[in-house]
This record gives C-alpha cells, sequence and structure tokens, in this order.
C-alpha cells in the first residue's frame, strides 16, 4: 500500500523531504576531501546537540545497539562488574549484551513504567567499598514503557559515593529529542541511533565519549575490532574512516543536525513537550492510562498506553496498520499485549499528532473499547489551540 500518513512507532521516526534528500549522493570518493568537509562538522554537532564541549563523537555503521557495543566493549574488561536496572525491553536487552560479553551485572528489578532506582543505586555504590562496578548502565527514556529517568540522580549517587564508575547513558530515544546534557551530568558514554531524534534512516551508532571514558578505552580488555575507537579516532585524525563510511548517511546526519540546531535545541524540546502534552491529553480523555506511573517519568517521545484489561492491547495496532494504514507501536516484553505506543518525535507536528490521535480512536473504537469517538482529538486539539506559536514547524524543510 502506498501512503502519505506518517508513522507514530518510536523509530524508525518520519523522514523530512531535505534529510531523505541529503542522504541520497552520487557516489563519493571518501578518502577526497569533500568527505572531511561532511566528517569533522557532523562531529561537531552531534557534540553540540549532545551538550558537550570536549567529547569524543564516533559515528559507526550500525545501529543503537551496536552503540551499546561500542560503549561496552571500548571501556570494560571481561568479569568486570556493572550496575543496571531492568525496567523494560531496552535495559534488559543491554543488561543481556552484558552478560553474552562476560561482564558481571548487578541488576536491580525495577517494574516496567518507573524509573531508574537512583537511591537504591546510591546504596548499592556506597557498598561498593573494592569499588568493583566500573560502570552504571542507564536508559535515559525507556522506549518499551515511556519512561524518561532522573540521569542527574544518577550522578549524584556516583558522586554521593565518591565512586568512579564510568556513566553510560543509552538515549537513543531522547538524544535530539529531549534535554540531555553529557556535561552537566557527567556523562561518560552517551549513545544515540540514526532513525529516532535524527530522523534518518537507520544505519548509524552514535556515541560520544567523555575523557575519562577515553582514558578507559586504553586499558580495556573486552575482545573488540570493529567497535574499536581507537582505530576510528586514528581514522578521523586523518580525515577519514578506517573502512568504507556510508557517506549519504553521513550527509544526512549533517542534515539533520544543522535542522536541529536551527531550529534551537530549547525549541525541539519545547515542541516535543508541546506535542506529547497534547497526546496525554487525549489519553485523559479516553479515560486510559500511561504506563508510566507518575508525571515527572512521562516521556516525551513516545506514550506507551495501557488499555483494560483482558483486552489485547496489540489488536489496535494490527487494526490501524491493516484498516486505516498507520503504524503505532505494540507492547514489548513483559507490557506485550497490555500497552500500545504512540511515538511521536522526531518529524512531528502538533497537526500530524492529531492524526494518530484520530486514528487511535478510530481503531479502539472499531475494536469496542468505550471511547467516545472524538474526545481524545478534542482534547488535544484543545491543548494545541491554548499553546499554539509560529514556532512549531519544522524549519528548513524546503531545502
Ligand atoms: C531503539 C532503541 C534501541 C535500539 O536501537 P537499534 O537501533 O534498534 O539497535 C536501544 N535503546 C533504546 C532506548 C531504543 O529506543
Amino acid at each position: 500500500m502506498i501512503s502519505q500518513n506518517p508513522v507514530f512507532i518510536p523509530g524508525p521516526t518520519n523522514m523530512p523531504e531535505a534529510i531523505r534528500r541529503a542522504c541520497d549522493l552520487p557516489t563519493m570518493d571518501h578518502r577526497s576531501p569533500a568527505f572531511a568537509e561532511i566528517l569533522h562538522p557532523v562531529r561537531r554537532n552531534v557534540q553540540a546537540i549532545l551538550r558537550s564541549e570536549s567529547c569524543d563523537v564516533f559515528i559507526f555503521p550500525g545501529t543503537g545497539t551496536g552503540g551499546w557495543e561500542t560503549a561496552l566493549s571500548n571501556t570494560l574488561s571481561p568479569g568486570d562488574a556493572v550496575l543496571a536496572a531492568r525496567h523494560g525491553m531496552f535495559s534488559a536487552k543491554w543488561i543481556n549484551m552484558c552478560q553474552r560479553l562476560g561482564l558481571e551485572v548487578v541488576a536491580v528489578e525495577t517494574a516496567w513504567g518507573e524509573g531508574l532506582p537512583a537511591e537504591r543505586f546510591a546504596e548499592i555504590l556506597a557498598e561498593d567499598k573494592q569499588k568493583r562496578i566500573k560502570a552504571v548502565l542507564t536508559t535515559h527514556n525507556e522506549t518499551a514503557t515511556g519512561v524518561r529517568s532522573d540521569i542527574a540522580a544518577v550522578r549524584r549517587a556516583l558522586d554521593a559515593a565518591d565512586h568512579p564508575a564510568l556513566l553510560f547513558v543509552d538515549g537513543v530515544s531522547s538524544i535530539a529529542s529531549m534535554d540531555f546534557r553529557f556535561d552537566d551530568w557527567g556523562v561518560d558514554v552517551a549513545v544515540a541511533g540514526s532513525q529516532k531524534g535524527f530522523m534518518l534512516p537507520v544505519g548509524l551508532a552514535i556515541a560520544g565519549f567523555s575523557e575519562k571514558a577515553m582514558a578507559a578505552a586504553e586499558n580495556a580488555t573486552l575482545p573488540r575490532s570493529y567497535f574499536d575507537i581507537r582505530d576510528m579516532a586514528a581514522g578521523y585524525a586523518a580525515d577519514g574512516y578506517p573502512f568504507t563510511p556510508p557517506v549519504g548517511l553521513m550527509n544526512g546526519l549533517l542534515q539533520a543536525t544543522e535542522m536541529l540546531l536551527e531550529e534551537g535545541l530549547a525549541q525541539v524540546f519545547a515542541r516535543h513537550r508541546r506535542i506529547a502534552d497534547g497526546v496525554r491529553a487525549a489519553v485523559q480523555a479516553w479515560g486510559l492510562e500511561l504506563c508510566a506511573v507518575e508525571p515527572a517519568l512521562y516521556s516525551d517521545t513516545v506514550s506507551a498506553i495501557k488499555t483494560p484489561d483482558r483486552f489485547d492491547a496489540s489488536r489496535i495496532v494490527t487494526l490501524a496498520a491493516e484498516k486505516y494504514g498507520v503504524a503505532f507501536g505494540g507492547g514489548l516484553g513483559e507490557v506485550a499485549g497490555k500497552v500500545f505506543r504512540i511515538g511521536h518525535l522526531g518529524a512531528m507536528t502538533d497537526v500530524m499528532a492529531l492524526s494518530g490521535v484520530a486514528t487511535a480512536e478510530m481503531a479502539m473504537t472499531d475494536l469496542g473499547l468505550q471511547i467516545d469517538l472524538g474526545s481524545g482529538v478534542a482534547a488535544a486539539q484543545a491543548h494545541y489551540r491554548r499553546t499554539a506559536s509560529d514556532h512549531t514547524t519544522i524549519k528548513k524543510d524546503t531545502a
């Protein structure tokens, strides 16, 4: 089916025309100076989006998952302990990767819908007198549950225990959409991917390394080869890659980062907040609840919406796809069948979000849920009318 409908999955996200076109380059010699003119500005722009003055940015062909491996394999050694919480599909999968790589995971089981247990982390770090824990793994935005966690609180937990562990942040579904502060939070490795806030096709793993993480990379002994940042750093120093880079995607990332910085990060975050608030107003009007247990945890990039007991939420996703040609996210792992997800990140506007809310409403009504058709749309409209300004469109999509 050919459809111009936007997608409402929390990645891959909708792609602005200007970004699609920027990805579509004729073949370029990646050893020519022209590539350096893409590479260096991209790395600077990503650094700015991470809100860092000095982190080293590495961009690998890959996906967010490759970014996880980049963080772990470059800084840790076999048998090292890491601290993490399992509170959604993505944090669970990162823990699983740690185990497969031969790390010891101190995993704090946390209810899905809750945020990172910073207080529990503080206790565990304070008890770790031998400093066996080498890294704390955090998922800034749990895409499975629509939960945003407080990374600054984890940094405070580390500092309060005077603990030297590295702080890793999975920001795959938050970076470039929600406030992220590499330097202020004392992040050591931040991980992102191309297909969420950066509005690009799938294909890039993006990582920022602090000075401390760069130093750890000198002594770490986990096996690493393709994702070795030392090879990549040597490539960058010579204006290129240690292998063939995906030049089109890199040029797309240059376009995307220019668009984001031109819109202004504060404005990008405010746009996501406003759109999310409208979606949340709709959820409330439907009489439904979010998986995230309290407002402080509400994600501005994805809403995981609980459906009534004994109703299989995946039916909404299937019906919306088949009948209306609109993609929503299903429930993953522990919340499979219990939630459906509306992704509202990247190249999203209030008007687009209204179409998603309207479609979800049609699908739920078709399936016999007690939803007043139009109630969510009206609630979202009220919010968007009240908060409209002339700054909400995505700029520069006319290039
Ligand atoms: C999407 C996502 C990932 C995985 O990224 P891939 O690009 O699918 O490998 C990891 N963490 C979070 C929080 C995500 O949303």
